[in-house]
């Protein structure tokens, strides 16, 4: 049977962290506040936006709540956000995705001041991640490497398979794993014999947004199956794209959901938002 890798065991380790390193800033006079933007009253957005505002709160650092109406057009937001950029007080700026069908997430992202960029999506953290420059991560990826090398898993030379290459998830997780030296290959809908390629993967990473997709006949024996889909199930349980039960016996070690990648993608939110003072100094 798998070892399970506990996701709330060490998002709770990296706040607690990082509650250090914001008390130590707060004592030389550094207050790190973070914009948390929401557009409308999508159910699933409240939820994350309030698990975020709960995180700044444990770690020490404020956040700034903006809930504006779905009727805001693109010029209200981008017109915030130009405010927020030239606000001194505030590190980093999160617009909770997705919008409404009025604005043009492209144009959002890209209107954020990069060092501001807390989510890591703006096309100049994007660059610089591809280019190995210094700056701020998607936080899913960056939870995800969190994840393997607090649980000493190596990386390094290992056959690595992402499936799935979104811009959020996919390909920055493929561009981590080739950082961190691992032979990384990505699959997605067009991919053929896809099992084949699944089954080299020493780390297989799962992005692909449909429930319970992968199953035992994907993974090699003792492989690292990452599990990244959120989803409920027919009963209303959460679940992932991993069919856990299937693939818990043969893998060597596995991401539950919930309790995996979920916690981690807010404590990197967190961990970007510290980083962002140190990126500011220069
Ligand atoms: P996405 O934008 O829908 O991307 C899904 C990717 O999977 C696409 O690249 C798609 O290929 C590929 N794909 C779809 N069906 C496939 C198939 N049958 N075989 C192979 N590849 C297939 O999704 P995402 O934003 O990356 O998110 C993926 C999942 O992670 C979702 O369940 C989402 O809810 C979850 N998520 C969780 C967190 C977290 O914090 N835990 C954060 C973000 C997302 P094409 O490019 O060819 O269409």
């Amino acid at each position: 049977m798998a070892q399970v890798i506990d996701g709330k065991r060490i998002s709770r380790e990296i706040k607690d962290e990082l509650k250090k390193q914001v008390a130590a800033y707060r004592e030389q006079g550094t207050e790190i506040a973070l914009a948390v933007i929401q557009v409308g009253q999508d159910p699933a957005s409240t939820v994350y936006v309030g698990n975020k505002k709960k995180a700044c709160e444990y770690i020490g650092i404020r956040s700034a709540a903006y809930e504006l109406p779905e009727e805001t057009t693109e010029e209200e937001l981008l017109e915030l956000i130009g405010k927020l950029n030239r606000d001194a007080s505030i590190y980093g700026i999160l617009v909770q995705l997705p919008l409404p069908k009025q604005i043009n997430e492209d144009h959002i992202i890209q209107a954020i001041a990069p060092e501001k960029d807390v989510d890591g999506f703006h096309p100049q953290s994007v660059g610089r991640l591809s280019i190995g420059q210094p700056g701020f991560v998607s936080c899913t990826p960056a939870g995800i490497i969190q994840l393997l090398k607090r649980s000493d898993i190596p990386i390094e030379g290992k056959e690595c398979v992402v499936i799935g290459r979104s811009n959020i998830v996919g390909k920055p997780m493929a561009l981590l794993l080739l950082r961190e030296n691992g032979t990384v290959t990505i699959c997605h809908s067009k991919t053929q014999n896809i099992k084949e390629i699944t089954r080299r993967a020493d780390i297989l990473v799962a992005a692909v947004g449909r429930p319970k997709m992968i199953d035992a006949s994907y993974v090699k024996e003792g492989a690292v199956v990452i599990d990244v889909g959120i989803h409920r199930d027919a009963d209303n349980k959460l679940c992932g794209d991993v069919d856990f039960d299937s693939v818990a016996p043969v893998a060597g070690a596995i991401t539950p959901v919930p309790g995996g990648v979920g916690p981690m993608t807010i404590a990197m939110l967190m961990h970007n938002c510290v980083e962002a003072v140190e990126l500011r100094k220069g």
